[in-house]
């Protein structure tokens, strides 16, 4: 990044090099660049180096859904003095997290643009549910987006070697994926996960009460959202989100939160199950029939990789229930576009983690 730019006011919301390259055609037209922090009926709130405008979105209104404005997105913009101001044009996108298809609607819905790193928050204050955590990985995994999982409240795990222990069986369920533990009421591990999120842009996943509101509060440097007293004792709890969706963090880096990222649920995420269960695809590629099932084929790698203990049938179940999931919801849309867009964001996604990896030369 070159001095000038290093000091651009966009730095904090997730401006880098490739956005300015990117952008270079339209500052030649005088627009100027913007981040979409909130979109509502044809107008959205853009962080402009000039500060929070106000826009208008008609220019930029596609018939495919998943290519609406969203959260995250960078946008030209008419210059000040202008008005309305309208959104020109998108940049195209890195990574879009993405809600599949609701028993009622055929089509996804965008909901957040250009995050670098999923944080998949998992509380210690209850069981592990590591079915559970693949399924928000396969979501971060498709999304374009590193996943990280944050093992939050390890406050209430005070011996280190069952906590060691409970870091080994998410690792298990998450290979490529650093896993951390976090203590946010004590500050613990923090500066860890800061440094992994430093640059771009992250969103926070996990269920309600994993403790994703602490954790943004703790990032952000300030009480952002209105975390309110565990009501019980199994460690839930409620929040309301009162501030805007993209703050930066104090430790570099920017953090979406919106309220629909936090009830995702049911997801088109093929390829992400393919990471998430890698080593499973890595037998399956083994196996003696191509379209082996892995159920009681003669020669399945899989299998055989239960049998001797190598392979948890457990990880093995919560694969199939995922295949299943996700066949059922791509049957359900059209498969041609979506297969498309996907190439689209993969193609997107991986240049930009290129771009990201070159840069910090820390994921690898
Ligand atoms: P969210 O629903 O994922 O946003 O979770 P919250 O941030 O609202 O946290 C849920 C509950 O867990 C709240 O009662 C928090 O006070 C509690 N909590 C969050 N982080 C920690 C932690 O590091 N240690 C402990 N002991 N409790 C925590
Ligand atoms: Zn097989």
């Amino acid at each position: 990044m070159s001095p000038s730019s290093s000091s651009h006011p966009l730095v904090p919301y997730g401006w880098d090099a490739d956005w300015e390259a990117a952008f270079a055609p339209y500052a030649g037209q005088g627009l100027v660049p913007g981040r979409v922090v909130r979109v509502d009926r044809g107008l959205c709130d853009v962080v402009t180096p000039g500060g929070t405008v106000r826009a208008d979105t008609e220019f930029v209104v596609p018939r495919d859904p998943m290519k609406v404005v969203c959260t995250g997105d960078w946008a030209a913009v008419d210059p000040e003095g202008s008005d309305p101001r309208f959104v020109r044009t998108l940049l195209p996108r890195r990574t879009a997290f993405v809600r599949s298809a609701s028993s009622k609607r055929s089509d996804g819905q965008i909901l957040a643009a250009n995050v670098d790193h999923a944080v998949v928050a998992v509380s210690l204050a209850v069981e592990l549910d590591l079915g559970r955590v693949e399924r928000f990985l396969a979501l971060a995994w498709e999304s374009g987006a590193q996943p990280v999982v944050v093992l939050s409240k390890a406050d209430l795990v005070p011996d280190p070697v069952t906590l060691a222990h409970l870091v080994q069986d998410v690792e298990t369920a998450a290979p490529g994926v650093p896993v951390l533990t976090v203590s946010a009421l004590h500050g613990d591990g923090l500066d860890v996960l800061r440094a992994l999120i430093g640059t771009g842009t992250a969103v926070l996943l996990g269920q309600s009460g994993a403790g994703k509101s602490t954790l943004a509060n703790a990032l952000v440097g300030a009480d952002v959202m209105d975390v309110r007293a565990a009501r019980d004792v199994d460690g839930k709890g409620r929040h309301t989100t009162t501030t805007r969706n993209l703050l930066p963090l104090t430790g570099g880096g920017v953090l979406i939160d919106t309220p629909g990222l936090r009830g995702v649920g049911l997801f088109d995420a093929e390829g992400g199950v393919g990471q998430v269960f890698a080593e499973i695809e890595e037998l399956a590629a083994r196996c003696r029939f191509h379209d082996c099932s892995h159920e009681s084929e003669p020669g399945c790698a899989v299998v055989a990789a239960v049998d001797s203990g190598e392979l948890s049938v457990r990880r093995l179940e919560s694969y199939r229930k995922l295949v299943r999931e996700n066949q059922w919801i791509v049957a359900k849309t059209d498969a041609r576009l979506r297969a498309e867009i996907r190439k689209d964001w993969k193609r997107k996604g991986a240049e930009g983690r290129a771009a990201m990896q070159a840069k910090r030369g820390h994921w690898s």
